[in-house]
């Protein structure tokens, strides 16, 4: 019998002479699954991942149907709040429960798992595989479950809603469909993540920009040819086009409305009430056609593009004096959009950018209850957690106390996924900060490519923490570690704290996420140490070959970044005495990742793993 593996979540338990839920006996099944929402996908998905897992754990085979009465001898385990279990389970407020909110209650001989809409159910099985069971999903291929013929559970009666409404890892293996259903994560949210949205699809500068010059935003500052934002900088650029893109083009007669106006097409003045109108209707108009195609969506944005290019024109400049921040230009126009959006879309909010200059929330101006500010963290140091940055860890906290606050958080180094990126413990402790400050929902960009940087670990961590922030994110990383890498594990964590220490090591890091290689942080000595402990892991697991090359994966971070300054290090250690423990041979570590060259995805953003094999194949060309 399974008794509770952790008890994390508000859970009572019923009298203690209730007798427990039998499952399995001696490896039959004792059990029936009950589709509880014929009607709902989420309800069938989670019904055959429970017949899955009882299986996995008791080798039974367990039968799913649609209907059973009370004259069914076996447990009868419902699935979704559905049908029958009404009658059965009459003090569960189904209809009461919340996006994402999910029950685990036995009744009697039976056991309810349901949630609400639309993929509680799915969250509550996946809760009950995890805290009840005690099953555990690393990675794609790669579940722990104990095995029990007899499985049975004891009385249970559990209501949670996590407390973000969005959880979301933008990740390979966040992408995977078996991971959004065990990591809990919820990708019902339709959201467009691509930064402008509909202003920029709107006012089009080939429509507006010769006529409506005034729409846009007024740059007084001539800036300088190499600052982005600038008027100087843009003028450069657009004469460069007229000439080298393709013809005819209209950027000669830009250069003349820029000159004359100083006005840029690249971001709307927001004061500016033709563009507001503009904008507002091409809104309605986008939604009433999702609406029309029976695909409104949750959220609609009016954000600003990703330049720096700040309206300089005088009611701009005065409202930014008076606030204290851009943002208020920014959520007086939203507000009046989503005025319009309020009685003819009650369910959609209008969703802006708080970054660069809207990162601040204004002094006194608040977002209006249909407006969602979406917070990026673009501009921290990843080194450490956001709290560690005033600036940015009080404009989360303000943004929260006055609207609803999705936050855009940043977990690996798009330049090059591969390499070790030493930032282990911050997603975990961020996401504390973003549910003590009150946020409501929270993207995580992580990275892409087969080898990416303890890319697993980063996502089950993440995605414990936003199912419970109240855990504790080391304890989550040790856990993660032992239990998929078995006794590689304690080494892996040292290998862990020892590059977290390194970059810690060098005085005024600034960790982005951009770089192409380790120079910024680590040292040959970081390396010898990271190697010796990924020898010692190698040890400790070479009995178990699935063990084996989930190290060998891992430790690709650590051999293709002796290859990225490979001479470097050999230099460095001659000359501070160091023994130099790199590859005696650079080309045997090409060698074997060439049968991967096709098939490991990404190494860099928008970039495959290809592109980055054949430059070290050229650097170290195959030996004789
Ligand atoms: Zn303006």
């Amino acid at each position: 019998m399974i008794l509770m593996m952790c008890v994390l979540l508000a859970t009572a338990i019923a009298s203690p002479a209730a007798a427990a839920v039998r499952i399995g006996e001696a490896g039959d099944a004792v059990a029936v699954i009950v589709v509880g929402d014929v009607e709902s996908k989420g309800s069938h998905i989670a019904a055959a991942d429970l017949q899955d897992v009882l299986k996995r754990i008791t080798g039974a085979e367990f039968e799913i149907v649609e209907q059973t009465d009370d004259t069914d001898a076996r447990t009868r385990i419902f699935v979704g709040g559905g049908g029958p279990v009404r009658a059965i389970a009459s003090d569960i407020d189904f209809d009461g429960l919340a996006r994402d909110e999910i029950v685990m209650k036995t009744v009697g001989r039976d056991l309810v798992l349901a949630g609400g809409g639309p993929r509680g159910t799915v969250y509550a099985v996946s809760t009950f595989f995890q805290d009840v069971l005690g099953c555990r999903w690393w990675a794609p291929g790669a579940l722990t479950a104990p095995n029990d013929p007899d499985l049975a559970v004891e009385p249970l009666d559990v209501r949670y809603r996590p407390p973000f409404e969005l959880r979301f890892v933008l990740s390979q293996i966040g992408g995977v469909p078996e991971a959004r259903r065990w990591h809990r994560l919820s990708y019902d949210l339709s959201f467009d993540i691509s930064p402008r949205g509909i202003p920029s699809r709107a006012l089009r500068p080939d429509r507006y920009y010769a006529d409506h010059p005034e729409y846009f935003a007024y740059l007084r500052e001539d800036g300088s040819e190499d600052r982005e934002g600038t008027y100087l900088f843009l003028r450069k650029q657009w004469k460069h086009n007229a000439i080298h893109e393709p013809k005819p083009n209209s950027y000669n007669k830009w250069v003349e409305v820029l000159d004359r106006t100083r006005r840029a097409y690249n971001q709307f003045c927001p004061n500016s009430a033709g563009a507001r109108r503009v904008i507002t209707d091409a809104v309605l108009e986008e939604l009433e056609k999702n609406r029309s195609a029976g695909a409104l969506p949750e959220i609609v944005w009016v954000a600003q593009g990703h330049a720096n290019f700040m309206c300089q024109c005088d009611a701009c400049e005065a409202m930014r004096g008076r606030e204290g921040s851009d943002s208020s230009n920014w959520i007086r126009m939203v507000n009046a959009v989503a005025a319009e959006v309020a009685p003819k879309f009650p369910t959609v909010k209008v969703g802006t950018f708080a970054f660069l200059h809207t990162e601040a929330p204004p002094a006194t101006l608040e977002p209006a209850d249909n407006v969602l500010i979406y917070h990026m963290l673009h501009e921290t140091n990843r080194l450490d957690p956001v709290t560690t940055y005033p600036f940015h860890a009080d404009a989360m906290r303000k943004w929260a106390r006055i609207g609803t606050v999705y936050v855009w958080d940043y977990d690996a180094n798009y330049r090059n996924y591969y390499q070790p990126y030493p930032n282990y413990f911050v997603s975990g402790q961020n996401v504390k900060y973003f549910h003590e400050v009150g946020v409501d929902g929270i993207m995580v960009q992580g990275g892409f490519g087969k080898a990416a940087d303890l890319a697993a670990m980063r996502t089950w961590v993440t995605a414990q923490m936003m199912w419970n922030p109240k855990r504790d994110p080391r304890t989550l990383m040790i856990e993660f570690l032992n239990g998929y890498y078995g006794a590689a594990g304690p080494y892996l964590m040292e290998y862990i704290e020892t590059m977290v220490d390194a970059a810690h090591r060098k005085k005024g890091l600034w960790l982005g996420s951009y770089a192409f290689t380790t120079k910024d942080w680590a040292t040959v000595r970081d390396m010898n140490a990271a190697t010796r402990l990924f020898n010692e892991a190698a040890a400790a697991v070479r009995a178990d070959r699935i063990l084996a090359q989930r190290v060998w994966l891992a430790r690709k971070s650590i051999d293709l970044s002796w290859l990225d300054r490979y001479d470097e290090f050999r230099n460095a250690a001659r000359e501070q005495g160091l023994p130099f423990l790199g590859p005696a041979n650079p080309s045997k570590i090409v060698d074997a990742v060439a049968p991967f060259r096709t098939s490991w995805g990404h190494w860099h953003i928008g970039k495959p793993f290809s592109a980055y094999f054949d430059e070290i194949r050229e650097k170290f060309p195959p030996q004789p």
